[in-house]
């Protein structure tokens, strides 16, 4: 038996959506954008949101509107996909890197405040798999000292913890539509703000910094265009939003089906004394984004290789940023900088985790798991 590691949701109704949006004239951003906009905003009951072209992109934007550049540090994990590091480094600030909670991966709000300088700017939490970060501990402290918060959202766009939803207490949220997200246009991203300059500021910046768009002058009267500032082309297309809008209305009934999955992993690995699972803490939605488990890093690449062997697709989610060559090298991080995100990073295994997965194939994966994991 093949079990895929990931199988997009698209429906028949996303492929009617599409073929809809590919007979109009404006096939770049436009009114189906917009209407993504709408619903993706109320979804998250976020007063803004903007449709963009990935979430690294996003976060690019998000420093950029709140002044964050050479000189200015960010703090984030290290425990995350790399974009999230990225992201800051292009805009010239230093990412500074926070450990991991053990139980959770999530960043360890306790050691935040230690992290902070002088030139500490913005955090970037990330709701890792799926979970939400302690964003009520984040807030206070990024209040006490005058911090913004940017979410890194890629893993949760349906979490909660302690009744905080994703982006409630953020200034900004970035989400992905990449293709393995729970919500996928193949690539694509959003923004969600509160204020309505940041609102206006990202419609601007994510198209050149100009003040109309094709849409904007499409069928009225020639006027000329200017530009105000140095923007980027990170804009949504109507395209990716057409596949797009029919899925929010999906996601809490995927994310219902992707818990019961995860269930059934929890209870087929829980008399396995080799498999660690990461804890799903009280008073947490979670977003289910991945189920990963953590085994012997000795041993991890050998297990990895022999559940890959039995046909079940995995992936590693993550190895630290900090470890990756271009920041070991440039900052000199040594082995032992961040502990706790470095054994998570040389433990952890990912497994299929997608709604469409079948009773069989979810059985053949715990059954290979348990065989390779002995
Ligand atoms: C996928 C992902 C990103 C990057 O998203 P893109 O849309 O590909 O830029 C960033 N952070 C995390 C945690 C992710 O999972």
């Amino acid at each position: 038996m093949k079990v895929e590691f990931y199988k997009h949701n698209l429906t028949q109704a996303d492929k009617e959506s599409c073929l809809k949006a590919l007979e109009g004239y404006i096939l770049t951003t436009g009114h189906i954008v917009q209407e993504f906009e709408t619903q993706f905003a109320a979804y998250m009951k976020a007063p803004y949101a903007v449709g963009t072209s990935s979430c690294t992109n996003s976060m690019i934007m998000c420093l950029r509107y709140f002044g964050i550049g050479p000189g200015d540090e960010v703090i984030t994990s290290p425990m995350s996909f790399l974009a999230t590091s990225n992201a800051i480094e292009h805009v010239g600030a230093k990412p500074v890197y926070v450990d991991a909670e053990a139980n959770t991966a999530n960043i360890d709000a306790n050691l935040l405040e230690a992290a902070i300088t002088e030139r500490t700017k913005a955090i970037i939490p990330i709701h890792l798999f799926g979970q939400l970060c302690d964003m009520k501990a984040i807030k206070s402290i990024a209040d006490r000292h005058r911090l913004k918060i940017i979410e890194d959202a890629c893993h949760s766009i349906e979490g909660s913890r302690d009744g905080i939803r994703t982006g409630e207490l953020g200034d900004a949220a970035c989400f992905s539509f990449y293709t393995t997200k729970n919500m996928t246009s193949g690539e694509g991203g959003a923004i969600i703000c509160k204020e309505v300059d940041m609102h206006q500021w990202l419609l601007k910046c994510r198209i050149h910094g100009v003040t109309k768009n094709a849409a904007d002058r499409y069928g009225k009267k020639y006027e000329h265009y200017d530009m105000t500032f140095l923007g980027y082309k990170f804009n949504m297309n109507n395209i990716q939003a057409s596949l797009l809008l029919n899925q929010i209305d999906r996601l809490e009934d995927y994310r219902n089906q992707k818990e019961a999955i995860a269930q059934s992993y929890d209870q087929g690995f829980q008399n396995n004394p080799n498999i660690q699972i990461p804890a799903v803490l009280p008073n947490v939605h979670h977003a289910r984004h991945i189920y990963t488990i953590w085994v012997d890093p000795q041993k991890r690449d050998e297990y990895l290789l022999a559940i890959q062997s039995k046909g079940v697709g995995v992936a590693i989610n993550y190895r630290p940023t900090h470890l990756m060559t271009y920041y070991k090298e440039k900052y000199g991080y040594q082995p032992n900088s961040f502990p706790i995100a470095e054994k998570i990073g040389a433990s952890t295994i990912t497994l299929p985790l997608y709604p469409q997965l079948t009773q069989a194939e979810v059985e053949h994966v715990i059954h290979s798991v348990n065989l390779c994991i002995g």
